[in-house]
């Protein structure tokens, strides 16, 4: 079948900046599994499946506005270190997620003080031109269950 929404569909993707230079992959690993039309990938790249089967490879090519945004220049945030998720101890450099108005935020450290740590709001990927090789594995309909949850559950999905 076709991707289009309430699908449930699994992909292998490498993705590259626009030097050319890989910055992740899912080869070699589990394909990224995702619900069609619940916006849980990036708008372009799901745009860009929609009508796709299994076996079909693309290439797509998303600006920074399309992707993780444009590099911001008022982007330091000062933030009680226990705000931090993703680790124990913090040294700059590391990426952490917090808390923000606006839901969860990734974030990189700059810098680690006593109790508050400096970070960097923008994107690790904010500013970049991104391409994603896409290799389509498998598309089926959710279940009833999946789209009430608007989640995948299973393989590649949540398991509880
Ligand atoms: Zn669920």
């Amino acid at each position: 079948m076709q991707i289009t929404d309430n699908c449930v569909t699994r992909f292998h993707y490498t993705l590259k900046d626009d030097k050319g230079a890989q910055l992740e992959s899912s080869k070699g690993g589990e394909p990224m599994t995702y619900l069609h039309g619940h916006d849980s990938l990036l708008k372009g790249l799901e745009a860009a499946l929609v009508g796709k089967q299994p076996g079909d490879a693309f290439t797509v090519t998303l600006s920074p506005e399309h992707a993780f945004g444009e590099l911001r220049s008022e982007n330091e945030l000062r933030v009680p270190i226990s705000q931090l998720q993703g680790a124990k101890k913090w040294e700059p450099g590391m990426q952490a997620v917090i808390h923000t108005a606006h839901g969860h935020q990734q974030v990189t450290v700059l810098k680690v003080g006593h109790t508050m740590a400096t970070v960097d709001t923008n994107h690790p990927m904010a500013g970049k031109t991104l391409t994603f090789d896409v290799e389509v594995v498998e598309v089926r309909e959710a279940s009833e269950v999946e789209l009430s949850h608007g989640h995948v559950h299973g393989a590649g999905g949540h398991h509880h």
